[in-house]
């Protein structure tokens, strides 16, 4: 039975989601990891396509009863977390687990599996740039963008922790970069 998943995080607005939908484009065996949150939907996001969205005392309940596999206040005040029965989801069908997730639960979750997981992280070129593209995507406010701007600079300093990190400057090369890690992590031996 396939039981690996590869791993990406990055600071917020640096490119993971775009390079992770490339990826699922084009390797029909690897199947993203729906994350539940209780952070609201924001522009076309449809429960249980990019999140499964519940209320706060929903996700603490699941956390009481130790559904989750992780979980993490990503920002303060917004639970975001992969609950147990994703994976077992994705493993059944024999596919390999995508994650995008934020550096600690990425690194939490590369502790518990080692060998299994390829842990991913997608270095934005610089700050300014992040902030460029958060505000071009348009899809947060200015105080969530600047909350997502404080986080960057420490999860960036994390990047050495993880198996293959990928600067995300050129999409189209970094896309590239990260079907080449797929395509040699997919064709290893579990
Ligand atoms: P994340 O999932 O890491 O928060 P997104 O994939 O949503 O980031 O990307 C943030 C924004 O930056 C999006 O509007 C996306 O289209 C844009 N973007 C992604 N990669 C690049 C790049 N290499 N150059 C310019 N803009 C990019
Ligand atoms: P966003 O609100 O932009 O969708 O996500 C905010 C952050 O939460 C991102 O860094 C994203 O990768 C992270 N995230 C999404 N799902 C999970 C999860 O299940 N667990 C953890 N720890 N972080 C997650």
């Amino acid at each position: 039975m396939n039981h690996k998943v590869l791993i990406f995080s990055a600071p917020s607005g640096a490119g993971k989601s775009t390079i992770v939908s490339y990826l699922l484009k084009r390797f029909p065996q690897l199947e993203f990891s729906i994350s539940a949150t209780s952070r609201a939907p924001r522009g076309e996001e449809i429960n249980g396509k990019e999140y499964y969205f519940l209320s706060k005392d929903e996700f603490m309940q699941k956390v009481k009863e130790n559904a989750f596999f992780e979980w993490e206040e990503v920002y303060s005040g917004s639970y975001y977390g992969t609950l147990q029965s994703e994976l077992e989801r994705i493993w059944e069908k024999g596919n390999t687990v995508v994650f995008d997730i934020d550096v600690n639960g990425g690194l939490n979750i590369k502790r518990k599996l080692g060998s299994r997981a390829c842990s991913i992280f997608i270095m934005p070129p610089s700050i300014e740039e992040l902030r460029k593209r958060l505000t071009l995507r348009n899809t947060d406010t200015p105080e969530a963008i600047e909350k997502r701007i404080a986080k960057a600079e420490q999860e960036i300093a994390c990047h050495d922790k993880f198996d293959i990190v990928i600067v995300n400057d050129d999409l189209e090369t970094a896309c590239k970069q990260a079907e080449q890690v797929v395509r040699n992590f997919i064709s290893r031996a579990e």
